[in-house]
C-alpha cells in the first residue's frame, strides 16, 4: 500500500533499480553544469559533509582523534577507498549489504537443481529481461498497440470506455490498491490515489527548483525520443510533451507537496475512508467509479479517496473540448511507462533521467535483471532463495533480537515520567501486540495460475501486473488475514525482502527486518554484543521506536487511526519534539542548504530513540562495555559516499537526515560517547548538556 504503510530506514533503492547507458545530451549537459556553477560543497556547518565525493576526495589524512567529527574519524578508511559503481549515484553499507544478497540471488536464477513452480517463474523471467536478442525483434510494436489505440479514441465516452476496459494496460488518471481500513483495523479498502508526477513533487509544478528544471529537461528528451520510434515527427512530440506538462501541470495542483506528505499530518488527511453513495457524490464529469467498475471493481462498498482534490482537478478537466490534451497526456506518460520493459534503444534512454542524478555508467545487465525479477516476482524470488538458503535460524535469532528490544521499550516508557499514566498503558499496549516479521513474512499473496509459456518479456510482466490485479480485486472489502504480507505494488521494496531495509508499518503495527539488512556491517553470526547492538539492534531499536513519533502515535495498538495521547502528554511531546527540529534546522549541509528539521523530525528521532535504549540494553547485559566497538560498529552502518546532486535531491524528498549527520548527532546526545573519546568544550562534537535533544 504504497509510500503510507511503512517507514523505510535507507533511501529507498528507487532509482538505482534499472541502470542504463549515461547518455550524454546537450540538454542535460548544460542544464547540469548551469546548476553546478554556483554550488559550494565544502561550507557544511557544524561539520562538512563527507559523504560527498568531492569533499572527501580532498581530504588526504585521517584525523587524530574523532574529537572533531566523529564520522569522518571513524568511517575514514572506508570513505576514501569507496566508489560509486556503474549506474548508480551513491554507494553506502546498505548497498555493500545487498551486493551480498544479489550475489547468491543470482545463483539462484540461474540453478537447474532448483525444481519448485516458483523457482522456475523466476528464473524464467530473469532469462527474458536478459533475452535481448527477442526483445530488439519486437522493438516498440508491443507498445505501439496500445498507443494506436489511445489514438483512435474519438468521443469522451470512447475514452471512459477504454480506461474502463479490463485489458487497457495504458497509463490511467488515477493508482486504484488495496489498503487496510484506518478506521476498521482488518479490513482491506479500494485505496484511490493520484498519479506519480514526473517531477515528483507537487510544488515543483507552482515554481520549479533547479532539480525540477533537470527533471523536465530529462523527461522531455526520453519520452519525445520514444514518441519518434512510435512514429511521430519531432515537431508533434515536442508539442504533444508541452501539451502533456501542461495537463500534469493542472492536476498537480490537486496533489498534496513532497513537503505536505511528510508532515506528521498527511495520513489524517488522506484518510478519507467513505461509502459507495458517498464516493458518488465526488466528481460530476469525471466517472471515476464507472471507470473502477468496468475495471473489474463493481460491488465494492468502501473506497478511500487518498486526495479528493485531486479528482475534482479531473473533474474539471475531463470534458470533450479538452479531449486531444487528455490523449496526449496519456500518450506521453505510457511511453514513459513502458521505457524500460521495450528493446535496448528504448530502455538506454533512461541514462538521461540517471545524468540529473549524478549517475554515470551501466549497472550489469544481470544486476538489473534480478533486481526486476525481484520487484516483479518478490514471493517467487523469496521462495526460490530460501529452498537454497534455510532461514530458520536467523529467524530466529533476529526474532529474539526484536523482543529484547520491545521488552526494553517496555521498561524504558515506565520510566518516562513526563508521561501520564494513561498515555503509557496505551504505548505499553502497542509494544505488547506488535508483530515481528524477521526475515520473511509467513504468507504470501496467492497469484496462482501464473504461467509464462511461451512468452516474451513484455507480456512476462503484462501478465504479473493481470495477476496482481486479480489478487488484489479478491481482496476488496474483506477482512484481513494478519499473516498475509501484501503492501501494493509501487512499493515493491517493501515486498522485495532482499533488498537491505528495515521497516516499521504503523497500521499493522508491525516490525518488519528484510532478509537483505542481515549481512555486511550490520549483522553476522559471529558479531560481539557490542558490534551485533550497535548495528542491526540499532536499525530494529530506530524502527520501533516509530511507533511513538509523531505519525505513528496517530494509529493504536490495533493500527486503527486514534491518537492516544492525552493533550497534555502531546504538547509535552511536542516541545520535545520542536527541540529536535530547530536543531536540525541549524545544519547546513552544502551550498548554504539547511536540513528541514519539519521533514526530519521523525526520523531524527527515532534515531536518538535507537541509541539510548541499545546503549541502555547493552549495559544491562553486560559489565564490562567495549563503548568505542559499539559506537564505531554503529557509524559503519551510516557510511556513504553520494554524488552533489543525490544529496541535494535527498535533501528535498527524504525525511532521513544526510547519513553523516545520522552518525555525528546521534552520538552528540548520549554522556558515554564523551566519556568514551575524552571530547570536552571546544572539541567538534561537543554539545552542551543543556542543549542536547532527546526525545525519549
Ligand atoms: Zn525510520
Amino acid at each position: 500500500m504504497k509510500k503510507i504503510l511503512l517507514f523505510i530506514l535507507a533511501l529507498c533503492l528507487y532509482f538505482p533499480v534499472f541502470g542504463a547507458v549515461f547518455a550524454e545530451t546537450a540538454t542535460s549537459d548544460e542544464v547540469g553544469e548551469a546548476a553546478e556553477n554556483d554550488i559550494v560543497l565544502n561550507d557544511g556547518t557544524p561539520w562538512i559533509d563527507y559523504c560527498l565525493r568531492e569533499n572527501i576526495a580532498q581530504v588526504d589524512q585521517k584525523p587524530d582523534s574523532p574529537k572533531d567529527d566523529f564520522f569522518l574519524w571513524a568511517d575514514y578508511d572506508w570513505l576514501k577507498s569507496a566508489e560509486i559503481a556503474q549506474g548508480n549515484y551513491y554507494t553506502d553499507a546498505f548497498l555493500e549489504t545487498e551486493e551480498e544478497v544479489m550475489d547468491q540471488c543470482l545463483e539462484v536464477l540461474t540453478d537447474p537443481t532448483l525444481k519448485s513452480g516458483d523457482a522456475a517463474l523466476a528464473q524464467y523471467l530473469y532469462k527474458a529481461c536478459l533475452d535481448w536478442d527477442a526483445r530488439n525483434a519486437l522493438g516498440v510494436a508491443p507498445l505501439q498497440k496500445i498507443i494506436d489505440r489511445i489514438r483512435a479514441v474519438s468521443t469522451l465516452d470512447e475514452l471512459t470506455q477504454m480506461l474502463g476496459s479490463e485489458d487497457y494496460t495504458g497509463f490511467r488518471f488515477f493508482q486504484t490498491d488495496i489498503a487496510t481500513s484506518f478506521n476498521h483495523p482488518g479490513i482491506w479498502i479500494t485505496d484511490i490515489r493520484p498519479i506519480d508526477l514526473l517531477l515528483e513533487d507537487s510544488a515543483e509544478y507552482r515554481e520549479r527548483t533547479g532539480q525540477g528544471e533537470l527533471l523536465e529537461a530529462a523527461y522531455t528528451e526520453m519520452i519525445s525520443k520514444m514518441l519518434e520510434k512510435l512514429g511521430y515527427s519531432p515537431e508533434e512530440a515536442a508539442g504533444m510533451i508541452t501539451r502533456a506538462f501542461a495537463l500534469e501541470t493542472e492536476l498537480a495542483d490537486g496533489i498534496k507537496t513532497s513537503a505536505e506528505e511528510m508532515s506528521p499530518d498527511f495520513y489524517r488527511l488522506i484518510n478519507n475512508e467513505m461509502s459507495r453513495a458517498e464516493a458518488e457524490t465526488l466528481c460530476s464529469a469525471f466517472p471515476w467509479l464507472e471507470i473502477l467498475d468496468g475495471r473489474g471493481w463493481a460491488g465494492v462498498q468502501r473506497y478511500r479517496v487518498q486526495q479528493p482534490a485531486y479528482l475534482q482537478k479531473l473533474d474539471g478537466i475531463y470534458r470533450e473540448d479538452r479531449l486531444e490534451d487528455l490523449k496526449d497526456f496519456l500518450i506521453a506518460r505510457t511511453a514513459d511507462l513502458y521505457m524500460l520493459s521495450l528493446d535496448r534503444e528504448s530502455y538506454d534512454l533512461i541514462g538521461t533521467l540517471y545524468s540529473v542524478y549524478g549517475i554515470e555508467g551501466i549497472m550489469p545487465d544481470e544486476e538489473i535483471a534480478c533486481r526486476t525479477v525481484r520487484q516483479c516476482l518478490p514471493a517467487q524470488t523469496a521462495n526460490a532463495f530460501f529452498e537454497k538458503h534455510d532461514p530458520a535460524k536467523m529467524k530466529a535469532d533476529i526474532t529474539r533480537l526484536c523482543e529484547e528490544v520491545i521488552d526494553y521499550y517496555r521498561k524504558m516508557l515506565s520510566g518516562e515520567d513526563w508521561l501520564t499514566e494513561e498515555t503509557r498503558a496505551k504505548a505499553i499496549e502497542k509494544l505488547d501486540k506488535m508483530r515481528i516479521v524477521a526475515v520473511c513474512p509467513e504468507k504470501w499473496p496467492d497469484y496462482s495460475g501464473l504461467s509464462f509459456e511461451g512468452l516474451g518479456y513484455f507480456d512476462c510482466l503484462q501478465e504479473i501486473d493481470q495477476a496482481e490485479l486479480a489478487f488484489i480485486k479478491s481482496l476488496a472489502d474483506q477482512p484481513a488475514d494478519p499473516d498475509l504480507w501484501y503492501s501494493g505494488g509501487e512499493d515493491s521494496w517493501a515486498n522485495d525482502i532482499l533488498l537491505c531495509t528495515a521497516a516499521y508499518g504503523a497500521e499493522i503495527n508491525t516490525i518488519f527486518v528484510s532478509r537483505g539488512i542481515l549481512g555486511g556491517v550490520f549483522y553476522r553470526e559471529d558479531m560481539s554484543e557490542e558490534e551485533l547492538y550497535g548495528a542491526i539492534g540499532l536499525v530494529i531499536a530506530h524502527e520501533i521506536s516509530h511507533a511513538f513519533d509523531p505519525t505513528c502515535s496517530q494509529f493504536d495498538a490495533d493500527g486503527k487511526m486514534n491518537n492516544w495521547w492525552t493533550e497534555a502528554d502531546y504538547a509535552a511531546f511536542d516541545a520535545r519534539a520542536k527541540k529536535v527540529i530547530d536543531y536540525y534546522n541549524g545544519i547546513t549541509v552544502f551550498s548554504g542548504l539547511q536540513v528541514s528539521g519539519d521533514n526530519v523530525q521523525g526520523e531524527a528521532i527515532a534515531d536518538l530513540g535507537g541509541m539510548k535504549c541499545m546503549l541502555s540494553l547493552l549495559e544491562e547485559k553486560k559489565e564490562d562495555v567495549d563503548y568505542r566497538t559499539f559506537f564505531e560498529s554503529f557509524a559503519r552502518i551510516w557510511r556513504e559516499i553520494i554524488t552533489w546532486e543525490g544529496e541535494y535531491y535527498n535533501l528535498l524528498q527524504d525525511p532521513h537526515p544526510p547519513t553523516y549527520l545520522r552518525t555525528n548527532t546521534v552520538v552528540q546526545q548520549v554522556p558515554q560517547f564523551f566519556e568514551t573519546y575524552g571530547i570536552t568544550e571546544g572539541d567538534g562534537m561537543w554539545l552542551k548538556p543543556e542543549d542536547r535533544i532527546q526525545v525519549w
